[in-house]
């Protein structure tokens, strides 16, 4: 209707897909408990961002989505609050069995970014976020995974590593990210993501992050997203 339409030009959010949702205006829209309310609080999150306010209610429904908008602006508590969401609302994974949600990103620096905002807003839950990337002892990610983890934040290389070691299977996963897509084939991980997503099974839910949207991304998009809804944010590159 005309109010959601202002409101998303207000934002600058543009969306197309089937029926997308409204999007939100405050975080006590999204249904989180109070824990959540209360660790996102802390951090000084006062309001959603405009990615945000559309990318939240789309995840929540379960839809896949495909995210644009630039670098700093929140994508990645877009894709985390839900995730914590997400798991908690399955059976907690034992010894041996593989992460319920997986999240994806090129490099080591933005996996660990990734990781640390996780790990703060899955504290107060004792969730635990395994960390799958170059840099840390291998070692003690065999074991962390081995033991069982709600999460796995990963580089596409070492999650490859990891579970041709069987140290990790994805059996279990139903909720995958991969964050910085255009970086990612940038840096050659197309083999390695499609190789991955393919031992996930099909009725995941899938959401794909970008600050751009070239020729390689629609592609990946047109391949691994099911009836999703874009939202973009602003003037994009291409
Ligand atoms: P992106 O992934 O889009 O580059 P980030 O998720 O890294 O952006 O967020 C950029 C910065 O904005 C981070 O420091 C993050 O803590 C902060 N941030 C995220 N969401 C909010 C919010 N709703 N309010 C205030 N700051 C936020
Ligand atoms: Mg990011």
């Amino acid at each position: 209707d005309a109010e959601v339409n202002a409101y998303r030009r207000q934002l600058e959010v543009r969306v197309a897909g089937f029926e997308p949702p409204r999007p939100i205006q405050t975080f006590g829209q999204c249904g989180f408990d109070h824990t959540l309310l209360g660790a996102i609080k802390r951090a000084g999150y006062e309001k959603p961002t405009p990615i945000q306010a559309q990318a939240l209610p789309a995840v929540l429904s379960g839809r896949d989505v495909l995210a644009l908008a630039k670098t700093g602006s929140g994508k990645t508590a877009g894709f985390v609050l839900p995730l914590l969401v997400h798991v908690l609302d399955q059976p907690e994974p034992g010894k041996g069995e593989g992460p319920i949600a997986l999240v994806l990103a090129p490099t080591r620096e933005l996996a660990e970014q990734i990781h640390k905002e996780a790990r703060r807003f899955a504290k107060p839950y004792a969730l635990r976020v395994c960390a799958a990337f170059g840099g840390l002892s291998k070692f003690e990610q065999v074991k962390e995974l081995k033991a069982g983890t709600e999460a796995a934040v990963a580089t596409p290389g070492r999650m490859m590593d990891l579970v041709r070691m069987k140290a990790c299977t994805l059996g279990r996963v139903t909720y995958v990210v991969l964050d910085e897509a255009d970086r990612m084939l940038d840096m050659g991980f197309e083999q390695q993501v499609r190789s991955l997503l393919g031992q996930v099974q099909p009725d995941r839910q899938t959401l794909l992050f970008s600050a751009t949207m070239p020729k390689k991304v629609e592609g990946l998009v047109a391949d691994v997203l099911s009836n999703p809804v874009h939202i973009s944010v602003g003037q994009l590159g291409a």
